[in-house]
């Protein structure tokens, strides 16, 4: 059994549905991230799982015991589930020194004066931030007064840490550091972690898992890789990726038993059967914009295009290249330089390719044993 488990968790607010039907499975250790839009009920899980909110259906249980039952009414308070929460808004006691901030924690539960303190200093060691130890949250910069709302959290060694946005009120630079230093943070302490996002760069780099949100539902979970390299669902394929994800449209027609042939602005591309779950005759095609190769003459396979505009951002360059009816995205390495109105040839990586019905959605493509890559294998 799972260390966290939701099993079909409904909320309303007054008359609105927020969340619907919600399941999931947290392992422990995990760092796990819900992501998605804003209002899609992400921090109302979060605030479920918490004990803060109160869920009219479904079950959680945590470590094989049950915290709430929407059916019977029965929710276990906050304190009693063994986990800690860091919001938004750092919430720092103004009045009290960094050292009293996280010693506040601990307080209740009647340790020795230095026992406290030995937490206290290495919790603000974990963090960087000891040398602050008798300052004012007034005379800290937002990324220390971060360091220590999370110091604060993590000194009561909790069993799960729920982490809402933790760094959206830093500036960027800042968050792209405390990034590094809150994954470091996850592999230190080994603790299971629940983060939740809208920046999908964020939830890319940091998660061992992810759960993409819209509108109240999930609608799927994955390793970060799978998730960009195999969205479930057009939604996902549109909220993952920067530059955005190409969208094409385009017919399927079958041309033998063992393969069928993809019409779109890519050409004709002539697929194994095998590949295939599900079928359409009209498809979505989608192709990362890495996974287009370009050339200046034309080549077995490619497709006549013309350069709209060339985006050079120093490591990579993207190009926008108009094929027929579709401006696609092409990201290249390194400062690549076409004129615009130029004339490019262009082919897809037919690995990168996904397909999903127009209407449910869904992807119909596979997922095949070798194109599985995980992240946390370490060499
Ligand atoms: P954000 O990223 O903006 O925080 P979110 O995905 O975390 O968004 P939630 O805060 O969970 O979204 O909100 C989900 C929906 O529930 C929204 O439509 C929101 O307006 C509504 N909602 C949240 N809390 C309340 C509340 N206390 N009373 C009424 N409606 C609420």
């Amino acid at each position: 059994m799972s260390f966290i488990k939701l099993e079909g968790i409904n909320k309303y607010f007054g008359g609105q549905h927020v969340l619907k039907n919600i399941s999931l499975e947290i392992e422990e250790g995990d760092f796990m991230t819900f992501l998605g839009p804003s209002g899609c009920g992400k921090t109302t899980t979060l605030r479920i799982l918490a004990g803060l909110e109160q869920q009219e259906e479904g079950l959680i249980a945590i470590s094989d015991k049950l915290v709430a039952d929407g059916q019977s009414q029965y929710f276990a308070p906050p304190a009693d589930r063994k986990l800690n929460l860091v919001f938004q808004n750092y919430a720092l006691w103004p009045h009290m020194t960094v050292f009293e901030n996280v010693s506040f924690g601990l307080e209740g539960r009647k340790l020795p004066k230095k026992e406290i303190k030995n937490k206290v200093e290495a919790s603000l060691q974990k963090l960087q931030i000891l040398d602050y130890k008798d300052r004012y949250p007034s005379e800290l910069s937002g990324g220390q007064q971060q360091r220590v709302a999370i110091a604060r959290a993590i000194v009561t060694e909790p069993n799960i840490l729920l982490l809402d946005e933790p760094l959206s009120n830093l500036d960027a630079k800042l968050r792209v550091e405390m990034r590094a230093e809150l994954k470091r943070l996850h592999h230190e302490l080994g603790t299971t972690m629940i983060y939740v996002t809208h920046d999908q760069v964020e939830a890319m780099t940091m998660s061992t898992k992810i759960a993409v949100f819209s509108e109240g539902e999930i609608l799927q979970v994955d390793k970060p890789i799978q998730l960009y390299q195999y969205p479930a669902h057009l939604t996902v394929a549109q909220f993952v990726g920067n530059p955005a994800n190409n969208f094409l449209h385009a017919t399927c027609t079958k041309s033998s038993n063992s393969s069928f042939i993809i019409h779109s602005d890519l050409g004709d591309l002539v697929m194994n059967s095998s590949w295939l779950e599900g079928f359409s005759d009209d498809v979505v095609l989608t192709v990362r914009p890495e996974d287009l190769v370009l050339s200046r003459t034309p080549q077995k396979g490619t497709v006549q295009g013309t350069v709209r505009a060339v985006l050079p951002a120093g490591p990579e360059t993207t190009i926008h290249i108009q094929c027929g009816e579709t401006v696609l995205l092409a990201k290249q390495m390194g400062i690549v330089n076409y004129l615009p109105d130029s004339t490019v040839y262009v082919k897809a990586n037919l690995e990168g390719l996904n397909l999903y019905h127009p209407n449910s959605g869904h992807r119909l493509n596979k997922v095949t044993a070798h194109q599985e890559v995980d992240l946390n294998v370490y060499v």
